[in-house]
């Protein structure tokens, strides 16, 4: 049996409807900034539950001119995680910013505990990542934040309806940054981001910067950038969005009976599941014993089972001049040795799902 991870085919296999309105929207014209880029924004920012969100061309630009907005430069300090993917931290570099990372806990997300430590009078924002589709100690880095006057652009590309009692991913901090990427619980057919946030000052800052900083047509107001997020891509996001909830509230179900099957296996142990977090699963990953050779067995079975990541990204040449090495952050770096992802998409079925729990036991069984 063949457990595939990407389910891109599947998702577009069948999608009469939105071809039809596809085929309608290219008949418009209205290509750039247009009606259903509009639409969707605002359908966005209700799903969220913020004012106002902005769609730009992806989740590194949602945090890229986040940053910008909040007029962060050369030689500013940015906090972030430790193990996050690489965007983050490109973000962070593109505009001349020092990335500084704090390591993760079982969560994978941002210790908040070590953050107090890292505050100095170059830290200028805060960018925690809500890694899987976790969610970061909002309610604690909310409280360090306001006691410093440090703004948060929340990198909830994996997050999308993750929340801690009841509150959204991307409505804690000033900005909430979401990718469209293809890879995302909500995607497009391209590349694709949106920023979202309650603050009116930004917002209209944001709409300058990721339109060449123009007022209209003949005035430019700020020098900014080509990011826009194209209105082609918002009719295939406005088709996704009704079902959005669905996706989540799938992959916590598929989630939910992984765990509950992997609980009986003594070699594999589940991250914590708190119980005012809603997990959103972007990335189902548990922790392994002799992770390396389950992997290979995995693979040998035919299940396309990853590793996010096996090289933290602070350790990645990129960042050489940091100067960062090996234990700097230790659970980050335990992490890489027993962390495997399996697929947990809302279009897997329960066949497949058993089929992975099976191989995984019959792997330890050995
Ligand atoms: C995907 C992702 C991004 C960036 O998104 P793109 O749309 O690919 O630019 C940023 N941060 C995290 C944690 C991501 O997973």
């Amino acid at each position: 049996m063949k457990v595939r991870y990407s389910y891109l085919k599947q998702q577009f296999a069948n999608s009469p409807d939105l071809w039809s309105r596809l085929k309608k929207f290219v008949s418009t014209g209205d290509f750039t900034l247009g009606k259903e880029l509009k639409k969707f924004e605002q359908r966005f920012a209700n799903l969220i539950g913020t004012k106002y969100a902005v769609g730009v061309n992806s989740g590194t630009d949602a945090i890229k001119l986040s940053l910008k907005t909040l007029g962060i430069k050369k030689g500013d300090e940015v906090i972030t995680a430790a193990n996050t993917f690489v965007a983050t931290v490109g973000a962070i570099t593109e505009i001349g910013a020092k990335p500084v990372f704090i390591d993760c806990d079982d969560t994978f997300c941002m210790n908040v505990k070590f953050l107090e430590k890292k505050i100095n009078r170059k830290t200028k924002a805060i960018v925690p990542v809500h890694f899987t589709g976790y969610m970061t100690n909002m309610p604690e880095l909310k409280r360090i934040s306001m006691k410093y006057k440090i703004p948060i652009i929340e990198d909830a590309c994996q997050s999308i309806l993750a929340s801690i009692k009841n509150k959204n991913a991307g409505t804690w901090g000033e900005f909430g940054a979401f990718s469209l990427h293809p890879l995302k619980n909500i995607n497009v057919w391209s590349d694709g981001g949106i920023i979202t946030t309650n603050n009116y000052n930004y917002y209209k800052k944001l709409l300058l910067l990721r339109n060449h900083g123009l007022i209209d047509r003949d005035t430019v107001k700020i020098n900014g950038y080509n990011s826009r997020l194209d209105t082609f891509q918002a009719v295939v996001g406005n088709w996704l969005l009704p079902k959005a909830r669905a996706i989540a509230n799938q992959r916590i179900k598929n989630a939910k009976f992984y765990d509950q099957k992997f609980s009986k296996i003594s070699q594999i142990s589940i991250p914590p599941r708190p119980v005012d977090y809603k997990l959103v699963y972007h990335l189902y990953i548990v922790f392994a014993e002799k992770r390396d050779a389950l992997l290979r067995y995995c693979l040998k079975k035919g299940i396309e089972a990853k590793v996010h990541y096996p090289k933290p990204m602070y350790l990645q040449e990129s960042l050489r001049s940091l100067k960062h090495k090996w234990g700097d952050f230790p659970v980050t770096d335990s992490h890489t040795k027993k962390i495997i992802t399996f697929p947990c998409d809302q279009h897997l079925s329960k066949k497949e799902m058993n089929y992975v729990v099976k191989c995984v036991r019959k792997f330890y069984n050995k």
